[in-house]
């Protein structure tokens, strides 16, 4: 028996609150990472000093199995690519097809800039030498997540790429069978089955197996994941580089009342499948519209799955409806929020869409949902939330690629610009960096 649920509103007509009151008026959620943060620091440290070890003991504590070792063999992966369904292999197969040519167009060209007549500085764009992809596998699992994150990593030319899974109890202490598919399927031999925060933490700093064989560490972690995962990132960089602290999912949808509420309601309701901290927020200048969704949300309700998980994300206070005055109104509010996945389903969606400056991914139209790009549109789908798009961009090519600054000078092109450093340097009491420049050209007094 499902219970009738009420998606909160927050009316903001004939009002126009500024971009900071606009940040805190709209229904957000937020994971207080700090908070576990006491939890994960003894795993990480733990991990430093006791490498595989500890990671296994940890896997024995939260994921209720100890893996024979660290490391999956690789006769697992052939065999759960050999056992997977048809079907399932035939998508991943198009997921795959489709990503890759989206992130191929990604690859960044050097470029060299002649500055002045023999001076010129290249910048090249190197490929991380090795990373580590986490996959979750918690509450579910997510071979789609293995694909966003090891196509743009081959797409950069990255060399070595280990993709980390918690290891499930059900399957003998291997990661789910469907991840080690996709592992294989994209041609990745190194999977490890270990989850969490230990995962991040061994990852950070390597170990040893059970076998004696090294696992090395790694330069850079990919790849969303829970708090704890999270707040390992957060403990861990610096010493590698993270992506990003994705959080759990969001999704905004800017309609007016052309959009069909039946297709709102269900994709609304898509993305509170993933967490119940899951957020799914309407924004409409349509009450028809608004009052629509409300009833095809509960009838859809009845008959998903996971309903108990899509309705306590429904009915939490980082989802609901917010009413605006028009769709310029909406565009402001869509901005300030900056959703990780924004659906424009509106009188001219392509135009309304070119307006938005602040989405980690935007779907256009009624045929575009986000579910499509969850898996087979081409584009990534780990993507910035909490309102990071602001500021921040999804995965991509460019998430694995570092870019260096070659500085070549002539004799002739560095006593052209000599006054100028010294000038500089003396002007931040560094007359060392000066002299660094003058001695080339003259003996120091
Ligand atoms: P997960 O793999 O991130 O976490 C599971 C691990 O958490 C386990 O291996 C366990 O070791 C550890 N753990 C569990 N309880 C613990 C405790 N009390 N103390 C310490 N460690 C503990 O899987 P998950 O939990 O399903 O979370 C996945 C998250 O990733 C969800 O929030 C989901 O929405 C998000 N996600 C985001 C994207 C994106 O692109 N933004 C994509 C997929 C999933």
């Amino acid at each position: 028996m499902t219970t009738r649920i009420e998606l909160a509103r927050v009316d903001l007509r004939g009002r126009t609150p500024s971009a900071a009151e606009l940040r805190t008026a709209l229904p957000r959620g937020g994971v207080d990472v700090d908070s576990v943060l006491h939890h994960v620091r003894p795993v990480v440290e733990d991990i430093r000093d006791r490498g595989a070890e500890a990671a296994l003991d940890y896997s024995e504590k939260f994921d209720g199995v100890r893996p024979a070792a660290v490391r999956v063999p690789r006769a697992e992966l052939a065999k759960a690519l050999d056992e997977l369904d048809p079907a399932v292999r035939a998508a991943l197969e198009v997921a795959i097809e489709r990503t890759r040519k989206v992130h191929a167009d990604q690859r960044r060209t050097d470029s060299v800039t002649e500055v002045v007549p023999g001076g010129t500085v290249t910048e090249k764009w190197v490929p991380v030498e090795r990373v580590g992809l986490y996959v979750p596998g918690g509450n579910a699992v997510y071979p789609s997540s293995v694909v966003m994150n090891v196509v743009p990593a081959q797409a950069a030319g990255v060399e070595s790429l280990v993709v980390s899974s918690p290891p499930q109890a059900q399957f003998g202490g291997l990661p789910h069978p469907t991840i080690l598919a996709a592992a294989a399927l994209l041609g990745v031999d190194e999977v490890w089955a270990v989850g969490g925060a230990q995962a991040v933490a061994l990852l950070s700093y390597g170990g040893t197996d059970t076998d004696g064989a090294a696992l090395e560490p790694v330069d850079l972690i990919t790849g969303p994941g829970n708090i704890y995962v999270t707040a390992a990132k957060r403990l861990c960089r610096g010493l590698v580089g993270i992506d990003a602290e994705a959080g759990p999912t969001e999704i905004a949808v800017l309609a007016d009342a052309t959009a069909d509420p039946v297709h709102v309601a269900a994709d609304l309701i898509s993305q509170a499948e993933h967490d119940v901290l899951a957020a799914s927020v309407l924004v409409t200048d349509s009450v028809a519209l608004a009052d629509a969704v409300d009833a095809a949300v509960n009838a859809q309700l009845a008959v998903v799955k996971h309903h108990d998980r899509v309705g306590e994300a429904l009915s939490g206070k980082q989802s609901g409806i917010v009413l605006v005055d028009d769709i310029a109104q909406g565009l402001r509010v869509v901005d300030a929020y900056a959703a990780e996945h924004l659906e424009i389903q509106t009188v001219d969606a392509a135009a309304v869409a070119a307006r938005v400056r602040s989405a980690g991914a935007i779907f256009v139209g009624p045929w575009a949902p986000v579910s499509l790009g969850d898996y087979c549109a081409g584009s990534n789908h780990v993507l910035p939330t909490a309102g990071c798009a602001r500021h921040s961009s999804g995965l991509s090519v460019q998430t694995f690629l570092r870019g260096i600054h070659i500085v070549e000078y002539t004799e002739a092109a560095l006593k052209d610009v000599a006054g100028h450093v010294v000038a500089l340097a003396n002007a931040e009491d560094l007359p060392a960096h000066g002299q660094a420049v003058q001695v080339r050209f003259e003996a120091l007094s």
